[in-house]
C-alpha cells in the first residue's frame, strides 16, 4: 500500500450528522492546574490543522485567547510550533498562523509481531524518517529479543543522523494480551513461550529511552489517528491483519482501551460456530479461520493439494508468511482457487466487522497490517459488500472501507506514535514538563 490511497467503494458515511458529532472535538479546560492536559489539547489542534491562529484554536478548544495565548508562548519558545503566515481577518488585522515543526522531535517505534521486528524513527508528523526491518527466529526468546530490539533502535536512530536527545521515547507493539499498566506481555498466543514478560522495563533499561508497550492493533490505530490528521478525525474502527487479527478502537478521537486495556480482541470474535480450534482455547474464532496460516490450509482443504502444487506453496508451517504472499499474488492475478480463499475469508471478516459496527455504530473501518499485501482491494471490497450491502443499513449509515493511510508500516508508526500520543505518558506532557 502506498499513502494517500485512491478512493475505497464504500463511500464515506456522512449520511446523519447527529448534533453530538459536531462537538466531537477536545475541548479544554480553564481550571488551574492542568496546563499539561490544555498544552496537549492545544497542540494536538495545531497539528491537525493546516495552519491555525490562536483565536480559532480558543474557539475548537472551548480555551479563553489569554490561555491559549499563553500555551502558544510556551510551545513557540520549545520549538514545537512555528509562526508560518498570516492570514486576513476581518478587523483588517491579519491573523498570525501556527503550525508544528515536524523535525522538533522524534520517537522510536517497535512493532515485534511473531517473525519479524519492524523499527521506526518517526517525526511528530507520523512520517518515518528511518526504518530497520528484520526476521526474528521462530518463538524468539525475551531473553535475546531485548538486546536486539536495543541494536536495531540504535541503528536507526544512527541511521538518521539526529541527535538522541530529540528523541522523546520508545513506544513497543506486541500481540496481545497485555497488562498494559505493569507493561507486561501476557503469553500472547502468537508469541510462543512468553508469560508475563516485563518488556517496558526491561527494553526501557537497555535503551535508557522512556518507554511504553501496547497492543500492535491498537498501536496502529493510534498511529492511523496520528498520521492521518483530519482524514482520521472522529471515530474509526482500525482492523489489523498480521499474523494475528486485532482491531484499535478510535471513537471520538480517544482510544477505546478497556477495562483491562485489553478492547479489540476482533480475531477472536467466533465466525464459524464449533469451527477450527484457536490458540485462545475457543474455536470458530476469526484467527482461526482467517490468519495467513488458515488461509493457506483452507486453500488445501478446500481446492486440494493439486491447487497448491500449481501455485508453488511449500506448505511448510516455517514458511507460512512466503506462502501466504504467493497465495495473495495469485489471487490478485485472477486464480480462481486462491481468490475463492481469500474472499471467503475476507466475507468472514466482513461478518465480524458488521457486528462491531453494530454495536460502535461507527462510520470508518480502516484495513492495514501486512497480511493485506497485494489483496486489499479484493478485502475491501468483500467487507464493504458484508457491511454495506443491506438496505436498512445503508439507511442507517454507509461505512466507508478504507486502507490505511500509514501503510505497511501501521504498527511500527503505531509504536512510535504511542509516545507521541496525548493519553499516553510520557508524552507531550513529558515533552513540555522538560522545556
Ligand atoms: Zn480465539
Amino acid at each position: 500500500m502506498t499513502s494517500r490511497q485512491r478512493d475505497a467503494p464504500g463511500t464515506p458515511g456522512r449520511s446523519l450528522a447527529l448534533p453530538e458529532a459536531a462537538a466531537q472535538k477536545r475541548s479544554g479546560t480553564n481550571l488551574p492546574r492542568v496546563g499539561g492536559y490544555n498544552q496537549a489539547v492545544v497542540l494536538d489542534a495545531i497539528r491537525q490543522a493546516d495552519g491555525v491562529s490562536r483565536v480559532e484554536l480558543a474557539g475548537q478548544t472551548g480555551l479563553t485567547t489569554q490561555t491559549v495565548s499563553n500555551i502558544v508562548r510556551r510551545l513557540l519558545s520549545a520549538g514545537l510550533v512555528a509562526e508560518t503566515g498570516r492570514a486576513p481577518s476581518r478587523g483588517g488585522k491579519r491573523r498570525t498562523l501556527l503550525t508544528i515543526r515536524p523535525d522538533a522531535y522524534f520517537s522510536v517505534g517497535v512493532h515485534l509481531d511473531p517473525d519479524m521486528a519492524v523499527t521506526a524513527l518517526v517525526d511528530l508528523s507520523g512520517r518515518v524518517v528511518t526504518r530497520h526491518r528484520r526476521r526474528l527466529p521462530a518463538a524468539a526468546d525475551p531473553d535475546r529479543l531485548v538486546p536486539a530490539v536495543t541494536r536495531a533502535v540504535d541503528r536507526v536512530v544512527a541511521a538518521s543522523g539526529i541527535a538522541r536527545r530529540r528523541v522523546l521515547g520508545l513506544g513497543v507493539a506486541v500481540p496481545g494480551p497485555l497488562d498494559t499498566r505493569h507493561g507486561l506481555v501476557v503469553e500472547p498466543p502468537n508469541l510462543a513461550g512468553w508469560h508475563e514478560v516485563a518488556l517496558r522495563d526491561a527494553v526501557g533499561a537497555a535503551t535508557g529511552l522512556p518507554t511504553v508497550v501496547d497492543n500492535d492493533a491498537t498501536a496502529a490505530a493510534v498511529g492511523e489517528r496520528w498520521a492521518g490528521g483530519a482524514d482520521r478525525a472522529g471515530s474509526f474502527l482500525f482492523l489489523y491483519l498480521g499474523t494475528g487479527i486485532g482491531a484499535g478502537i478510535v471513537y471520538w478521537d480517544r482510544v477505546l482501551r478497556g477495562d483491562t486495556g485489553n478492547a479489540g480482541e476482533f480475531g477472536h470474535t467466533v465466525v464459524v460456530p464449533d469451527g477450527a480450534p484457536c490458540r485462545c482455547g475457543a474455536r470458530g474464532c476469526l484467527e482461526a479461520h482467517c490468519s495467513p496460516a488458515a488461509l493457506v490450509a483452507d486453500l488445501v482443504e478446500r481446492h486440494g493439494k493439486r491447487a497448491a502444487e500449481r501455485l508453488g506453496l511449500s506448505l511448510d508451517p516455517l514458511r507460512v508468511r512466503v506462502d501466504h504472499g504467493t497465495l495473495c499474488r495469485a489471487a490478485r492475478d485472477g486464480d480462481p482457487a486462491a481468490r475463492d480463499t481469500v474472499a471467503l475469508a475476507a466475507r468472514r471478516i466482513g461478518q465480524a466487522a458488521l457486528t462491531a459496527v453494530n454495536l460502535l455504530d461507527v462510520s470508518r473501518i480502516v484495513l492495514g497490517g501486512d497480511a493485506l499485501r497485494g489483496v486489499t482491494d479484493l478485502v475491501i471490497a468483500e467487507i464493504d459488500r458484508q457491511v454495506n450491502g443491506h438496505a436498512i443499513a445503508r439507511r442507517v449509515r454507509t461505512v466507508a472501507i478504507e486502507p490505511s493511510l500509514v501503510g505497511l508500516d501501521a504498527g511500527a508508526v503505531g509504536a512510535a506514535s504511542l509516545v507521541l500520543h496525548g493519553t499516553y505518558a510520557p508524552g507531550w506532557r513529558m515533552l513540555l514538563a522538560e522545556s
